[in-house]
């Protein structure tokens, strides 16, 4: 069926939602039977009870993990028969995209359009790169002395715990599922409270497609309880986590507290999209800007929040900014021509119309949008915001807003914008725009981030890695790099006698 022509109202008030834990294979309910209540940031409505997970459940995750683990049922398997598993799992990804997409939809607030086009696709194809590359990994032997081999290899870690956010949820839970199942691992999933979703309907899509019971937990719950529970645990290998970077912090302290786990943080950022002069379609960067800072809410890592121009071209970038905004003001994100939705709770309504306060306090010109939208409807929605006259010693040039809110600081030359540029805490991403490849490649190299885009930044691939420098992050999501997070390196000595 055509999906710009589905009624997703009607299907939104026919969707099913379990909120139960999956451990070992079986839908349960938290081990004390508490719930709690789940809203949709569209409107408001209840959409149904989710279990909260606390430490005892975490625990019993843990054990159905680690026992799959022992039992090798899943990491004894040849790696082409992991694959074959893992394909079938993307497979039934696809198979079930309406229904994932209409979840995470209702969950998170995001428009179904882009739930349809980007986060099901996306995910499912998370799965299938790390299916494939499962028999096409080779390990190594070092160019040792004849009398010795040593052979190189990398094996699971064990038990991996994940812990995602809500901005991505089954994007950011496939980048951690694709390489440590990928590799052999067991794993405990801890969804977002504010997003639980679609991570349980994944668990249950792995099973169907022969994942073997116990290798793929979900324990949803709160971040301080059931997050806390599976960071501190003494028989969890390795953390990925991915969320902000005061939880980051956490995270090592929970290590350090307990196994000395292995901690892989996927932080925020403030990303920086910097705008020479000699760039000549101004237009082209200013709508890249507004679409890649206004899209899913601006509730991304990696949104462009802090846009640096040439002073000499600023009035004229900032009034195509400034004319994009209506593109992108939020509307029903169940109505399949909907650009931009709704914020995913009062929480974060709350936070981002606080920066826009702290934005005007401070001086800044608002010249696009700042205001909450739709209150009618009872969910959380904000215009696309554009504060021009920023300098990078504002609040909203500062922090991570992750929401729909751009800041635009002016600069007079090179050094000045590569040395605004990296003047944050973070460093996820960053963009340069320039025609002159000298400058470039100059700038691209002197940024500190992660990625670097250059003249574009729509570009990303399952192929490459995705992480931040600084308090960013370490490790890295994504790509075959991947792998290094949910592995251990083995050196194993044979030795081999003369005749
Ligand atoms: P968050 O840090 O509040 O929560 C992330 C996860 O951690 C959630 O599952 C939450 O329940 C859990 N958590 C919260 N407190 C915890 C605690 N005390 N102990 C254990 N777990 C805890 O982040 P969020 O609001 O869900 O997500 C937004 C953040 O995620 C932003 O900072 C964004 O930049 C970042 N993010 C980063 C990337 C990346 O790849 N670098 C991608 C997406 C989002």
């Amino acid at each position: 069926m055509d999906q710009a022509t589905i009624d997703w109202h009607a299907r939104a008030a026919a969707a099913r939602f379990d909120g139960r834990c999956l451990i070992d294979g079986q839908r349960r309910e938290a081990l004390a039977g508490e719930t709690f209540d789940k809203h949709s940031p569209i409107d408001g409505r209840r959409l149904g009870a989710v279990a909260r997970g606390r430490s005892a459940d975490v625990d019993a995750a843990v054990a159905a993990a680690r026992a799959a683990f022992d039992s090798a049922r899943w990491t004894g398997q040849p790696p082409a028969a992991r694959k074959g598993v893992l394909q079938r799992f993307s497979e039934k990804i696809l198979g079930a995209r309406d229904e994932l997409a209409l979840l995470e939809t209702l969950d998170m607030g995001k428009p179904i359009r882009w739930s349809l086009a980007v986060d099901v696709g996306a995910a499912a194809r998370t799965i299938a790169w790390y299916a494939e590359a499962a028999d096409k990994v080779y390990d190594e032997i070092a160019p040792t002395g004849p009398n010795a081999l040593a052979l190189i290899t990398r094996e699971p870690m064990g038990v991996v715990g994940a812990i995602v956010p809500w901005n991505y949820p089954m994007i950011m839970a496939a980048w951690k599922l694709g390489p440590a199942l990928a590799a052999g691992n067991s794993v405990v999933l801890k969804p977002s409270e504010k997003s639980p979703y679609t991570a349980l309907r994944l668990a249950e899509l792995a099973l169907e497609a022969g994942l073997p019971p116990g290798v793929f937990n979900v324990v949803p719950g709160y971040g301080h309880e059931a997050g806390e529970a599976l960071a501190l645990h003494m028989d969890v290998d390795a953390i990925g986590f991915t969320g902000s970077t005061r939880v980051g912090r956490r995270m090592l302290d929970y290590a350090g507290r307990s196994n000395l786990k292995r901690v892989y943080n996927e932080l925020g950022g403030k990303s920086a999209f910097v705008v020479f002069e000699d760039f000549a379609d101004l237009e082209r960067a200013a709508k890249t800007v507004a679409g890649s800072l206004f899209f899913n809410q601006g509730e991304s890592c990696n949104a462009p929040s802090r846009v640096l121009v040439h002073a000499s071209v600023a009035e004229r970038f900032v009034e195509i900014v400034a004319a994009q905004a209506p593109a992108w003001q939020p509307a029903d994100p169940l109505d399949a021509a909907t650009e931009m939705g709704a914020l995913v709770d009062e929480t974060q309504l709350k936070t981002v119309l606080g920066y826009i306060d702290a934005g005007h306090a401070e001086g800044a010109r608002c010249v696009a949008g700042g205001r909450q939208a739709r209150v009618e409807s009872g969910g959380y929605y904000v215009e696309p915001t554009v504060f021009d006259g920023v300098s990078n010693d504002m609040k909203i040039a500062r922090e991570e807003i992750f929401g729909p809110v751009m800041s635009i600081i002016r600069f007079e030359d090179e050094a000045e914008a590569v040395k605004v540029a990296n003047a944050s805490p973070y460093g996820l991403q960053a963009s340069v725009w320039s025609d002159n490849i000298n400058r470039a490649h100059r700038v691209a190299r002197a940024l500190r981030a992660g990625t670097v885009h250059v003249n574009q930044y729509d570009e990303d691939d399952i192929t490459v890695p995705f992480g931040g420098y600084k308090q960013s992050g370490n490790g890295r999501d994504k790509s075959l790099h991947a792998f290094d997070k949910y592995t251990e390196l083995k050196t194993t000595w044979l030795r081999i006698d003369p005749i």
